[in-house]
């Protein structure tokens, strides 16, 4: 069996360049092994250069390749990110009736000694009418108020709160090939213009105009939606997820503000529309903004119309972006000697930013089965299964925030409400938090993306009615877990004084050396 020593990826996006630093990192001494990463990417086709929400487990990757925190903050004009703000979602916004709901980063408040709080706050201790994001967490005040989730003396990538990032996408992929280089990746232009295969079926070359025929053990293809290498070539299945997810197109801008100390909310705004959702996302000098809904349920120019009324007068002289999306995966994203990294592997809608936090997911696992001995099938075996247990897992997540919808007031909702668009798996899981929460043993954590305490906020922020048997609280412990809820509604006051402004970290962290 041939010993994989030559890396070629294809494609310099954020999942190539992601891909390519943390492979050269991993595999830190590879150059002592023979191991040779190389990097091809196209001169003319661009990189998507949307993707501006993430999700926390980016920290742990930027840590782990080696690029400190300011200088992630100040090369891709990033801000802090606790979580996201759902506006609409369970009600049009002319209802009576709670506005939005907040799905922290942080987890639910739990001290050694009191009891899970989740059950007694469906039991109403919490107070009347305090959302459980509130009840349970700092984080939606902190973040309310314009604080930040850390502090200037905090340790690189720590806080007191749990947090991700907004980012230029674009100037991201830029620093992540700059570091990646100085790791030793080889950098070449050219555009893939054949692919050859070998007699057994496996990718024997691929051709540029600039560079001949480049040869590899591994390929990994992060040429995005073009898919060159896993599609066009390999045409490895694409299990659509359109029946589940019905959004496929996007329209995208990016906005000024208006003065340049305009206040940074410290998490996305997602605005249900009536045939899709708005995101809403504060960088250092811009917000960038985009409109993702159905073309079975909004016709172009209507979705165009929904996203200037949003933007308001801001967008007179901007004209979008159009983008078309094709939500699902390829359940055989690891075929032979090719492994699909990024968009040409799946996409599942922006919803809750699980783009970038995939590619992580498969850069560790792709450094963790590395096939030194060029054992490729049982590491592509073992890949394959856990990548798609995990897209499955995210499905669910996101339709989660669809079906439990009360609006009615489009085809779009009525539709997403429509059993028959519910995932078996997701519709097996609301039967039983019908009558109890759900809680850690409800799911299998490495296969998840999204910890239990993502699923608590978005079922309760969504107002699902769960019925709790008396027999889940324990009456010795009312008190206590009443003076908890109390405690964690001064320790919030408190975190106010102690947290800076937003703003004013970004700038710090834009200032230090
Ligand atoms: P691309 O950025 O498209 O890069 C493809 C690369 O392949 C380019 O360098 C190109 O030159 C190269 N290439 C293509 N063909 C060839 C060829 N023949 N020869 C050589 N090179 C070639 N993710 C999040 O985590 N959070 C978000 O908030 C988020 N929002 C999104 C919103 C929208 C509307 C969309 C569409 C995506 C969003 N994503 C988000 C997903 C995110 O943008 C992508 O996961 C991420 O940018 C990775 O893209 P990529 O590197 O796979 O592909």
């Amino acid at each position: 069996m041939k010993k994989v020593t030559q890396i070629l990826i294809v494609g310099g996006g954020t999942a190539g360049w992601l891909t390519a630093a943390f492979l050269a990192k991993h595999l830190a001494s590879h150059r002592d092994f023979g191991i040779q990463i190389r990097l091809v990417e196209s001169p003319e086709i661009g990189i998507i250069g949307v993707g501006e929400g993430s999700f926390p487990s980016i920290r742990g990757t930027l840590a782990a390749i080696g690029i400190d925190e300011a200088r992630f903050i100040r090369e891709c004009h990033a801000t802090f990110k606790q979580g996201i703000r759902f506006d609409h979602w369970v009600r049009p916004a002319q209802s009576s009736g709670a506005p939005h709901y907040f799905h922290p980063f942080s987890q639910p408040s739990q001290r050694t000694g009191t009891p899970e709080l989740l059950p007694y706050w469906l039991h109403g201790l919490a107070g009347k009418d305090v959302p459980f994001a509130q009840a349970v967490s700092m984080q939606k005040l902190i973040a309310d108020q314009g604080r930040a989730p850390k502090r200037a003396r905090d340790n690189d990538y720590l806080g007191p709160m749990n947090y991700a990032y907004h980012f230029d996408a674009g100037r991201f992929a830029t620093l992540l090939a700059e570091h990646a280089k100085s790791l030793g990746v080889k950098h070449l232009l050219g555009n893939v213009d054949q692919v050859r295969l070998s007699e057994d079926g496996s990718i024997g070359s691929v051709h540029t105009e600039e560079h001949g025929a480049l040869q590899a053990d591994l390929y990994i293809d992060c040429t995005g939606f073009r898919a060159r290498l896993i599609g066009e070539t390999l045409q490895s299945n694409f299990k659509s997820v359109s029946e589940v997810l019905f959004v496929d197109r996007a329209l995208a801008v990016q906005v000024p503000y208006a003065a340049p100390q305009t206040a940074i909310p410290s998490y996305t705004i997602s605005t249900a529309h009536e045939s899709g959702w708005t995101w809403d996302i504060g960088l250092q000098s811009r917000r960038g903004i985009g409109y993702v809904y159905s073309s079975r349920h909004s016709s172009d120019e209507r979705a165009e119309q929904i996203l200037r009324q949003y933007v308001g007068s801001a967008m007179a002289d901007l004209q979008p972006r159009k983008l078309d999306l094709k939500l699902g995966y390829r359940p055989q994203a690891w075929v032979k000697n090719c492994v699909a990294v990024g968009l040409s592997g799946g996409f599942l809608e922006p919803l809750e930013s699980s783009g970038v936090g995939l590619i992580e997911t498969a850069a560790y696992l792709l450094a963790y089965l590395f096939p030194f001995d060029g054992e490729l099938e049982a590491s592509a075996k073992h890949f394959n299964h856990l990548m798609t247990q995990r897209y499955d897992r995210i499905v669910d997540f996101i339709k989660l925030h669809y079906c439990l919808s009360q609006r009615q007031d489009s085809a779009f909702w009525r539709d997403n409400t429509d059993a028959a668009s519910i995932p078996l798996s997701l519709r097996e899981k609301l039967a039983m938090w019908r009558s109890r929460p759900p809680s850690r043993l409800d799911f299998i954590t490495d296969l998840e993306m999204y910890p239990p305490s993502s699923w608590q906020y978005v079922l309760y922020g969504m107002e699902y009615a769960t019925k709790l048997h008396p027999s889940a609280l324990d009456a010795n412990k009312l008190v206590l877990v009443q003076q908890e809820f109390q405690n964690i509604a001064n320790f919030s006051q408190r975190a106010l004084n102690d947290l800076p402004e937003h703003r004013a970290l970004v700038e710090y962290y834009c200032q230090k050396g």
